[in-house]
Parts: structure tokens; C-alpha cells; sequence
């Protein structure tokens, strides 16, 4: 029985390690399962949350959406406003090609894109609803399992529990069976020691089981201790779980509300939008419409349009034709009028002409009864540098604005007037005192002698007015010029030939400055013929016939002029320089002569001799100027008073130029004054001998009478040949039988040319 129970406590040994081992695999297949589904829990739960966040993203993105609407419904507004305007503006425009037409058809395909968005998103929605029904469903699934897991344990619980009972059982039985023993081994203790020391050993062995069977209860103990653990942190685990669920629950109801509400309104917003779009819609037919009916009516107004344009584009391509013939004609007409206006004109030029030299004559005619053959010029020099500044340089001289034949000088602070026939003031151009002599430059060629002196002191602007600079010249080239445009003028009816002398008057000595040797002295003479002319002997004569020629001449005269500094410090001349231009014409038909001759004399200079403190010999040239320019002056006043006696002998000058100076000869004298109020006396002096020579007016009505009475008898032909003076007649003045004799010629050679 020992052995049997030894046998048997190996067994139950065993079976206890047995039931150990499953214990121990059981727990752990149990725990290894719990922290399974505890895994897939948290990997649910993770996922249900990224679910969450990813519907909140397209919660987000409804919300954009619903944003994009709002501005859609802006635009859209303004859009509407808009074609409000362009409404507006048709009504009063009528257009075709709208671009608002355009924008409307975009509007359209706007509002279809849209409807179409918010188709997608619908579907969108039913789909994600579908995925949270899926998620629900797996959700469903995952609990069962989880049901199904914790019912499992509770059976595994149950048989475990069972198990241990059982185990208990057989302890319990073994235990009673120990006591049997017990009782047997009294019993065999008596009968041996062999038997008490097996019994020893199996009481020691019995011992050892106990302390195995204590032992093995306190592992149960603990075991169960370990199941209560697990049974707890399984119910926590449910708790949790439940929890989990609730929330997912809720977070789901939410998102379901959200969702749904979310739904509500894009459905009323895509209403909204469509209602709008709608009644833009109709708006933008009833525009079509309005439109449409512009355009038909446009139409007819277009195609008459049309038909006008065509008509004068037509006309158009024609104008080019019928301008030109028009052109054409006008032209004709033109060159036919103007042929005939050109004959006219030629003929009344012709006429003209022939008027204007009548004119010239009757004018000059009128002079001469006038007394007017000889007038007096001013010409005032500009203040020049020369001058110098100060109050010596100072203007004194005057002007009336009203009357140009008057000039005002500021003489010792008194102001002195005289009257001349004519004043040029400093401004006054060459050409404007060129125009002024012109008259008596043309007159030559008609056979009238004429005289230009310039008069004046050092410095007062003689050789100025006379000759000029390089550039601007004075009376003597612009009157050649004159004289050679006239003869050109007149060649088709007469010859002309235009020579000049130029000669000096040098302390009562005349010298010919184109001569070879212009030292030599000239004398006046009488014409051997007992005619009683005068002439010079060996005078130059140089034939021009262009601005060239004169230009030479000039030079080679004034390489032979006397010129001497005075202390008056400027380049004076002492002697009468004189320019003696003569001018033959012969008639081709008539064969009729004249010669006229015109005498430029640049005098000396005025001044007093105090002035000048010449000494000697410039005192004997002083005294000699004075003489023949007094001579000059009286020789003038005799002329224009008509004295009975001219003292033409009284100097050199007048002597050569009795001739130009007497009879219908004009003479001009032009007085040279300076501004400055240094030169006030001697340009108070200058004046004074203008007006002297000017100052005898005669009764113009008593020489009219005189001419008007008188019959014309006397010198039945005047004609002058070659330079020879006329016979000094010793009183110059014309007499009314001379005058008619002249005016009986001049008709007579109008008659001829005319
Ligand atoms: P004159 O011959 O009387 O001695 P000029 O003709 O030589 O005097 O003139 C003296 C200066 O004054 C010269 O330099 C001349 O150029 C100048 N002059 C004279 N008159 C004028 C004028 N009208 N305009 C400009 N300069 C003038
Ligand atoms: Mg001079």
C-alpha cells in the first residue's frame, strides 16, 4: 500500500504540475489575447479618430465651399448691377456684339460648373455616409468578437475553477486515504521495525507531500489571486471600452448632425444659387431678347446704310475723274484768263509807263515853278562810339514825331527848331535816304542835271551818307546801280552809255583823280567854239557798265584822294570829293539826244577853323573850304531866291558846276549833322546854313502866271552832247522860256516814244 501511495502521490504530483502548466498557458493565452484585443481597440480607436479628423477636413472644406458661394453670390451681385447698367445703356445704345452677352454665357457655364460641384458633393456625402455605416458595422463586429472572446474566458474560468475543485476533491480524498493509512500503519508499526523505519520514511515522505500539497495550495492562491487581477483589469478593460464606444457613439451622432445639418445648408445655398441663377437667367434672356429685337430692327437702318455707302463709294470712284475734268477745264479757263488778263496787263504796263514818265515829267515840271528844284536834307548820324560817353556825348538833338521836317537842338540850354524839307533821324537806313533821291538819280536819264552835295563837319557822316561801308553803300553805288537797271529798263528803245569822272577840289585846285598823274592841276575852260560852254581839258572819263566796273573806279580814286589827320582826331578830308556821272542816250527811232549828268560831292568838312587850330598851311585849306563851301551857299540861295546874278565864279566848285546848278538842274543838299552835344555849335552852325539856303520861298501862283503867260519862243531845242558844260549864262536861273522850251521837248519825246 506503500507503494501505492507513493505511486499515487506521484501521480497527483504530476497531475498537479499538469494542472500548473495549463494554469500558467492558460493565463497567458488569456492575457496574450486580452493585450490583442486591447491592440486592435487602440488601432480602431486611432482609426475612428483619424476618421474624424479627416470629416472634420471636409467639414473645412464644405465651409470653403460654402465661402466660394458667398463670393460667387457677390459677384454674381455685381454682375447683375452691372448688366443693370449695360441695360441702361442699351436702351439708349443698342449694340451688337455684346460683351455682355460674352460675360453671361461665362455667368452661365459658371453657374452649370457649380451645379455640377455641388452634384459631386452630394455624392461625396453619400458616399462618406456609406464608409460611417461600414465603420459602424465593423465596429458591431469588433464587439461581438469581444463578447465572444470574454464569454470564451468565462467558460475557460469556469473549467478552470472545476479543475481546481476536482483537484481539491482528490486532495481531500487523499487526505482521508492518509488517515487510513495512519491507522494500517499503527498497526504494522507493531508488527516490524522494518516496517517503522518504511514508515518513517513514508511518514517523512508524507511530510514532504504535505508541505508540497500547502505548498501547491498557497501557488493556487496566488493563482487565483492572479485570475482576480486579470478579472479586474478585464472589467476595467470593458469599462474603457465602453466608454470608447460612448464616445465614438457620440462623436458619431455629432458628426451625423453635423453632416446632416451641413447637407441642409448647401442644399439651401445650391437652391439659393440656382433660384439666382435662375432669375439671372431669365433676365439675361429677356436682354437676349430685347437684343435680338435691336439687332432686326438694326438691320434695315444697316442695309440702307449699306446702300448709301455703296452709291458714294461709287461717287467717290468717280470724283477722281470728274475732278479731274473739272481740272481740266478750270485749268484751261484759267490759262485762257490769264493769257487775256497777261495781254491786258501788258498793255496797261505799257500804258502805265508811258503815264508814269509823263507823270515824272509834270512832277518835275511842277517843281522847278514850285522854286523847288533844290531842296534841303538833314540826316543825323547815330551816337558811335567814337563819341565817348559823358555828358559831352549827350543827345541834343530832337525830333517831332508828327512832322518829319523838323529837328529840335539843345543849344546852350536853349532849344533852337528849324524846319528843312526833309530830317532823317539817326535810324534812318541808307536805302530809306536812297528812296528820297532816287527821283532826282532817274531824272538824269531825261537829260536833267543834277547835284547831291553832302554837307556837314569832320566826322558828321559825309562819306557815309556818299559812298558808305563795303556792305552797305551810300547814295553814289546804289544810284550807279539805279542808273544802269534803268538804262537796262529803257534798251529796247534807247542806247545809253553811263561814264563817270571822279575829281577833287584841293585849295581851290580841281584834280583829276582817274588820271595817270593826278597832280597835275585842271583847268576850266571856255569852248573854243565861241559857244561859251565850259569845259575841263584832259578830264578822265571812264566808261561803266556794271556795279564791277564802278567798284574799280572807286578804288583807283581814292588811292589818289588828299586826306589829312586835323586834330580833331578822325580821318578828315579837306577837299570837295566830287563823282561825276554822265549818262548820253540816244533814241533808236528819232535819233533824238540827251545827257544828263549827276554830281555826288562829298565836301569838305564845315568846321571852323578856330576849332580845327590849324596853323599855315591847314589855315590856307581851312580859309580856302570856307570860301568855296560860302560860295557854294550863296550860289544856292542865289539860285533858289532867282537873283538876277549867281556869283557861280566865286570858287572852283561852283564854277565846274554851274552847269548842274542853273537852269531846270536839281539840286539836293544834304546837310551831315552829329547828335552829340560837343558838336552842338557846329551842328547849330550846319543848320543854319541849311536854312539859309533854303529859306527863300517864292510865291508859287506869280510863277505860274509868269510861265502861263509867257509863249514859248525862245530855245526851240535843248539837247546836250558830250560833257561839255552849257554856256555860262551868268544868271542861272531858268527863264519861263526856257521852262517851256524844256516842257515842249519832253512832250515832244513822249510824242516820239509813245
Ligand atoms: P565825314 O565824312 O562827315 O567826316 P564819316 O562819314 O566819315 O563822316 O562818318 C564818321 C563816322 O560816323 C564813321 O565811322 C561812320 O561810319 C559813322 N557814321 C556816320 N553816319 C552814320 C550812320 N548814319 N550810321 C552809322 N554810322 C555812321
Ligand atoms: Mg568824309
Amino acid at each position: 500500500s506503500m507503494t501505492e501511495l507513493q505511486e499515487e502521490n506521484l501521480r497527483l504530483k504530476e497531475e498537479v504540475l499538469e494542472q500548473q502548466e495549463k494554469l500558467t498557458a492558460l493565463e497567458m493565452s488569456v492575457i496574450a489575447h486580452l493585450q490583442d484585443q486591447v491592440d486592435t481597440l487602440k488601432e480602431l480607436l486611432l482609426e475612428q479618430s483619424q476618421e474624424i479628423n479627416c470629416l472634420r477636413l471636409k467639414l473645412k472644406g464644405v465651409m470653403d465651399a460654402e465661402k466660394h458661394q458667398d463670393l460667387l453670390e457677390s459677384e454674381n451681385e455685381q454682375l447683375c448691377q452691372e448688366m443693370k447698367m449695360c441695360e441702361s445703356m442699351q436702351q439708349q445704345v443698342p449694340c451688337q456684339d455684346c460683351p455682355h452677352l460674352q460675360e453671361n454665357a461665362v455667368l452661365r457655364q459658371q453657374l452649370s460648373q457649380l451645379q455640377q460641384e455641388a452634384e459631386e458633393a452630394r455624392t461625396k456625402l453619400v458616399e462618406l455616409d456609406l464608409e460611417v455605416q461600414q465603420k459602424t458595422n465593423r465596429l458591431a463586429e469588433v464587439e461581438l468578437r469581444l463578447k465572444d472572446s470574454l464569454a470564451e474566458r468565462a467558460e475557460e474560468e469556469e473549467r478552470l475553477s472545476r479543475q481546481l475543485r476536482d483537484s481539491q476533491e482528490t486532495i481531500a480524498s487523499l487526505k482521508s486515504q492518509l488517515q487510513q493509512g495512519k491507522c494500517i500503519f499503527k498497526t504494522v508499526e507493531v508488527e516490524s521495525a522494518k516496517t517503522k523505519q518504511a514508515l518513517c520514511e513514508s511518514q517523512s515522505l508524507n511530510h514532504y507531500l504535505k508541505e508540497q500539497v500547502a505548498m501547491q495550495s498557497e501557488v493556487l492562491k496566488e493563482m487565483e489571486e492572479q485570475l482576480q487581477t486579470s478579472h479586474t483589469t478585464a472589467s476595467h478593460l470593458r469599462a474603457q471600452i465602453m466608454i470608447y464606444e460612448a464616445e465614438l457613439e457620440k462623436t458619431h451622432g455629432e458628426m451625423l448632425e453635423k453632416v446632416q445639418a451641413m447637407e441642409e445648408e448647401k442644399n439651401c445655398a445650391i437652391e439659393e444659387a440656382f433660384f439666382h441663377a435662375q432669375a439671372e437667367m431669365k433676365a439675361v434672356h429677356e436682354n437676349l431678347a430685347g437684343v435680338r429685337t435691336n439687332l432686326l430692327m438694326l438691320q434695315p437702318a444697316l442695309r440702307t446704310l449699306m446702300q448709301d455707302y455703296n452709291s458714294l463709294k461709287h461717287q467717290v470712284q468717280n470724283f477722281p475723274l470728274l475732278l479731274q475734268e473739272a481740272l481740266w477745264s478750270a485749268k484751261a479757263e484759267i490759262r485762257q484768263a490769264i493769257e487775256d488778263v497777261d495781254s491786258t496787263n501788258q498793255d496797261l504796263l505799257r500804258k502805265y509807263q508811258r503815264e508814269l514818265q509823263l507823270r515824272k515829267k509834270y512832277h518835275n515840271e511842277l517843281v522847278q515853278l514850285k522854286g523847288g528844284n533844290i531842296r534841303v536834307f538833314t540826316r543825323v548820324r547815330p551816337i558811335t562810339k567814337e563819341d565817348g560817353e559823358g555828358p559831352e556825348a549827350a543827345d541834343v538833338v530832337t525830333f517831332d514825331t508828327n512832322n518829319d521836317a523838323v529837328l529840335h537842338l539843345l543849344h546852350k540850354g536853349k532849344q533852337v527848331s528849324f524846319e528843312l524839307d526833309k530830317v532823317f533821324p539817326p535810324q534812318a537806313s541808307q536805302e530809306e535816304v536812297f528812296k528820297e533821291v532816287q527821283a532826282l538819280v532817274t531824272s538824269c536819264i531825261d537829260g536833267y542835271n543834277v547835284c547831291i552835295f553832302a554837307y556837314g563837319q569832320t566826322g558828321a557822316g559825309k562819306t557815309y551818307t556818299m559812298e558808305g561801308t563795303a556792305d552797305n553803300p551810300g547814295i553814289n553805288q546804289r544810284a550807279l546801280q539805279l542808273l544802269f537797271n534803268e538804262v537796262q529798263a529803257k534798251a529796247d528803245d534807247w542806247d545809253y552809255t553811263i561814264s563817270v569822272s571822279v575829281a577833287e577840289v584841293y585849295n581851290e585846285s580841281l584834280r583829276d583823280l582817274l588820271a595817270k598823274e593826278p597832280q597835275e592841276k585842271l583847268d576850266i575852260k571856255m569852248c573854243p567854239d565861241g559857244s561859251g560852254q565850259l569845259y575841263v581839258p584832259g578830264l578822265t572819263e571812264l566808261r561803266v557798265q556794271s556795279v564791277e566796273d564802278i567798284k574799280k573806279v572807286f578804288e583807283f580814286g581814292h588811292v589818289n584822294r588828299v586826306t589829312e589827320c586835323t586834330n580833331l582826331n578822325e580821318q578828315s578830308s579837306r577837299s570837295h570829293a566830287l563823282l561825276i556821272i554822265t549818262v548820253c542816250g540816244l533814241e533808236h527811232s528819232t535819233k533824238l539826244r540827251t545827257t544828263g549828268k549827276l554830281n555826288l560831292v562829298d565836301l569838305a568838312g564845315s568846321e571852323r577853323v578856330g576849332r580845327s587850330g590849324a596853323e599855315g598851311s591847314r589855315l590856307r585849306e581851312a580859309q580856302h573850304i570856307n570860301k568855296s563851301l560860302s560860295a557854294l551857299g550863296d550860289v544856292i540861295h542865289a539860285l533858289r531866291s532867282r537873283q538876277g546874278h549867281v556869283p557861280f565864279r566865286n570858287s572852283k566848285l561852283t564854277y565846274l558846276l554851274q552847269d548842274s546848278l542853273s537852269g531846270d538842274s536839281k539840286t539836293l543838299m544834304m546837310v551831315q549833322v552829329s547828335p552829340t552835344k560837343k558838336n552842338a555849335s557846329e551842328t547849330l552852325c550846319s543848320l543854319k546854313f541849311a536854312e539859309r539856303v533854303r529859306s527863300v520861298e517864292l510865291g508859287p501862283a506869280s510863277r505860274r502866271a509868269e510861265l502861263v503867260s509867257l509863249p514859248s519862243q525862245e530855245h526851240p531845242e535843248v539837247t546836250r552832247v558830250g560833257t561839255t558844260a552849257t554856256p555860262s549864262r551868268g544868271h542861272a536861273s531858268p527863264s519861263p522860256g526856257q521852262l517851256s522850251a524844256r516842257a515842249a521837248s519832253i512832250r515832244k519825246k513822249q510824242q516820239v516814244s509813245g
